[in-house]
């Protein structure tokens, strides 16, 4: 039976529509799937986790690959269809939980080395997984996902860049970013309305060690971007950081950056600079 055809019949059978509000769109394309489990390089030693597996399409294909695969769905009626289909498979945990409330960390450290991140996203919301994925640090190789085509333009845009929006800075800090290939609406069942891409992050295993402050630093660039049209300066006027208009002035002097720029137009490097500096 085709990818598709099996998740009509599984959809029929489990008599289950998909819930919009969870952002449920199953992929039924066979060669997309194949690509993804190819593009994140999983290897016999390694664990993935997957986030949102839904029907366990694209499970099917991990557990082919990995070691084991670990399955974070929140919608209780999936939980039923994945325990069924994978029964005899000894290499599957499933774990029926909100993922942004989930502690990622005890996961990793129970699991040990060679762990990836896969998945097809739920894209309501892709930028607090990705975020959390991110900031708890987690002993990860890669995140090899699914998201809106508009959400990969921003994510691994160049910093910057008119693309670049303040997550792609927190994207630059934590990973190497990787655009892979588009994917079509109608590998989807139901079809989004947007088109979607996968992209691949290589977690860098080191801590930028220029960086004094790293709250400090992001939330320059948060202030920075929260009103880009506006020079770096006057978007930092009402923080802490930026209320003296003049200090800010003689560091963008010192690092030889024009008193009108604007936080858009500058590199990672430049934003680590200037909050060494405040
Ligand atoms: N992996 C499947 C596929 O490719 O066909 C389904 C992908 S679908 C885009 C996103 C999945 O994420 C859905 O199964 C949905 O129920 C699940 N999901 C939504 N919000 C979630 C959350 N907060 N935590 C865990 N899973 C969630």
């Amino acid at each position: 039976m085709d990818i598709s055809n099996e998740t009509k019949f599984l959809m029929k059978k489990y008599n289950i529509k998909a819930n919009k509000s969870l952002g449920q769109n199953f992929l039924v394309d066979g060669d997309i799937i194949s690509n993804i489990v190819k593009s994140a390089e999983i290897t016999e030693n390694d664990v993935v986790i997957e986030i949102g597996p839904g029907l366990g399409t694209l499970t099917n294909e991990l557990l082919k690959s990995a070691k084991k695969v670990i399955c974070i769905e929140l919608d209780k009626r999936m939980i039923q269809i994945l325990q069924d289909r994978f029964y005899l498979f000894s290499n599957i945990e499933i774990i029926n939980q909100d993922v942004l409330k989930l502690n990622l960390n005890e996961i990793t450290e129970k699991e040990g080395e060679s762990i990836k991140i896969v998945a097809n996203l739920p894209y309501y919301i892709t930028t607090p997984i990705i975020m959390k994925l991110l900031e708890d640090r987690l002993n990860i190789e890669s995140i090899t996902v699914m998201v809106q085509k508009e959400v990969a333009n921003r994510l691994c845009a160049k910093t910057g860049t008119r693309e670049a929006g303040a997550i792609t800075y927190s994207i630059e800090y934590y990973t190497i970013p990787n655009k892979l290939f588009t994917v079509p609406n109608s590998s989807f069942i139901p079809m989004p309305n947007v088109e979607s891409e996968v992209i691949n992050l290589k977690i860098r295993k080191e801590k930028n060690q220029d960086v004094i402050d790293e709250k400090k630093l992001f939330k320059i660039i948060k202030y920075a971007f929260m009103q880009r049209r506006k020079t770096l300066i006057n978007a930092l006027q009402n923080t802490d950081e930026g209320k003296n208009k003049e200090h800010v002035k003689e560091i963008l002097s010192k690092l030889n950056l024009d008193e009108k720029v604007r936080g858009e137009a500058l590199s990672l490097n430049d934003f680590i600079n200037i909050s060494n500096l405040i």
